[in-house]
C-alpha cells in the first residue's frame, strides 16, 4: 500500500476538482487530486465539447457569480487557449427578471422582436414572440477548459492520481485519512467534488448532501450555416408546457440541444444510456426553433446533480468541504466555485 502526506485531497477531478486543485496548487499548498476513472472519461457530468456561458441570470448574484467566472475563465486563457466563445445568449419567454437582473448589474442587453431575431439568427419565432439578448454569453469548450485546469494544476505542483476509487474517508483531531484501492492518504482537509457519487460518499460521514443525481439525455445536430448561433434558452412553450429548452454551439459538430431536467433519477455507478424519448422531443424542439437544422445519430448522456433550487452546496463540515456544484448550470461558474472550495479547505 502506498502512504501520501498533503495539505489537502480533492476527491473527483470533473471540471469542479480540477479548478480546486489548481486554486489550492496556486496558492502554494501541497494537493493530491483522486479521480475513479481516467480523466476527461463521460460517466460524470463535465464531459463534452461545450456548456452554455452566460451573464443572463435572472437574479444580479447569479450575474455577478458569472462576471467574476469570466474574469477567471480569462485568466486561465492567458496560460494558453480560448476557452470561452462570445457568440451571445439569447432567452426567450419569460425573460423579464434576467433583463432586470442584467440593467441592475450594469451590463448591457437588447431586447429584440421575433421578426429581428429571425434576421439575425437560423431562428423561428412565432408572431409577438420577443428575446433578450446579451452578447457576452456562447459557450465555454468544456474539454479544452478541463485539459486547461488539469495542466495548469499539475505546473502548479498538484499530484493526480486516476483509476482510484475513494471508498472511505475517515476524519480525526490531526487529519483525514483517505483509503481507496492499494493506497491510503492522509491530509489535513478533504475536498469532496465527487458530482453525482458525492452523497453516497459523504453519507457514512454523517453528511446530508440534498442533491439528486438524475441522467439526462443531450442530442446533436448539424446546423444549415457555419454562421455562429447564440446560446439558446427557450423559457417558452417551445419545448413543452413547462419545459426549458436549451440549444448551443458543438464545435467540430454543429449544435447540441436538451430538454432540462427531463431526465430519470439515476444510480451514477450505472452505465446509462440515452433516453429516446427525450431526444425525440429535443428533435421536435429544435426542428420548431432552428431553421435547417437536421438531427445527427449522435446522443449522450450526462448526470446532473440536482438541489431543490438549483444553487450549489460550498460548505465546510470540520475537516470536509463538500463542493456540488451542478443543478445543470454549473459548468461556467468552475473556476470561482474552485477558489472558494480551496479557501475554505484551507481556513
Ligand atoms: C446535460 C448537461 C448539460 C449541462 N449544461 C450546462 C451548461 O450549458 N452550462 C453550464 O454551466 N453547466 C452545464 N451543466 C452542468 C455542468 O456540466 C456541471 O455543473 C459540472 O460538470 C459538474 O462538475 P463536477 O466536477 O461537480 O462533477 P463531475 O464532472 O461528475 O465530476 C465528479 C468526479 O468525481 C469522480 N468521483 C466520484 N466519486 C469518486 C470516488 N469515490 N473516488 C474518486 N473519484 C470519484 C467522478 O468519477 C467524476 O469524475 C450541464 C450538465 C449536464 C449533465
Amino acid at each position: 500500500m502506498s502512504r501520501l502526506d498533503v495539505e489537502v485531497i480533492v476527491v473527483g477531478a470533473g471540471v469542479m476538482g480540477l479548478a480546486t486543485a489548481r486554486s489550492l496548487a496556486r496558492n502554494g499548498r501541497e494537493v493530491a487530486l483522486i479521480e475513479q476513472f481516467g480523466l476527461g472519461h463521460t460517466r460524470g457530468s463535465s464531459h463534452g465539447g461545450s456548456r452554455i456561458f452566460r451573464l443572463s441570470y435572472p437574479d444580479a448574484t447569479w450575474v455577478r457569480l458569472a462576471q467574476a467566472a469570466l474574469a477567471l475563465w480569462h485568466e486561465l486563457e492567458a496560460e494558453g487557449e480560448t476557452l470561452v466563445e462570445r457568440h451571445g445568449s439569447l432567452d426567450l419567454g419569460d425573460w423579464e427578471a434576467n433583463r432586470d437582473a442584467l440593467a441592475a448589474s450594469g451590463i448591457e442587453f437588447e431586447v429584440l422582436g421575433g421578426g429581428a431575431i429571425a434576421r439575425r439568427f437560423p431562428l423561428e419565432l412565432a408572431r409577438g414572440e420577443t428575446g433578450l439578448f446579451q452578447a457576452d454569453g456562447g459557450i465555454v469548450r468544456a474539454d479544452a477548459a478541463l485539459r486547461a485546469l488539469h495542466s495548469s494544476a499539475i505546473a502548479s505542483g498538484a499530484q493526480v492520481l486516476e483509476g482510484t476509487r475513494v471508498t472511505s474517508m475517515q476524519p480525526d483531531d490531526a487529519g483525514v485519512t483517505v483509503a481507496g484501492a492499494g493506497v491510503a492518504l492522509r491530509a489535513d482537509a478533504v475536498v469532496v467534488t465527487a458530482g453525482a457519487w458525492a452523497r453516497g460518499l459523504l453519507e457514512p460521514l454523517g453528511v446530508a448532501l440534498e442533491a439528486e443525481p438524475t441522467r439526462e439525455t443531450v442530442s446533436y445536430f448539424e446546423l444549415a450555416t457555419d454562421e455562429p448561433v447564440p446560446s439558446l434558452i427557450d423559457f417558452a412553450e417551445g419545448a413543452g408546457p413547462g419545459q426549458l429548452g436549451y440549444a448551443l454551439l458543438a464545435p467540430g459538430i454543429g449544435l447540441k440541444a436538451g430538454i432540462h431536467h427531463t431526465g430519470p433519477a439515476t444510480d451514477p455507478d450505472e452505465v446509462g444510456a440515452p433516453d429516446e424519448t427525450i431526444a425525440g422531443r429535443t428533435a421536435d424542439w429544435v426542428a420548431k426553433r432552428f431553421r435547417g437544422a437536421s438531427p445527427l445519430t449522435r446522443r449522450e448522456t450526462c448526470l446532473y446533480t440536482n438541489t431543490a433550487d438549483e444553487s450549489f452546496v460550498v460548505e465546510r463540515h470540520g475537516r470536509i468541504v463538500v463542493g456540488s456544484a451542478c443543478s445543470g448550470h454549473g459548468f461556467k461558474f468552475a473556476p470561482v466555485v474552485g477558489e472558494r472550495l480551496a479557501a475554505l479547505a484551507t481556513s
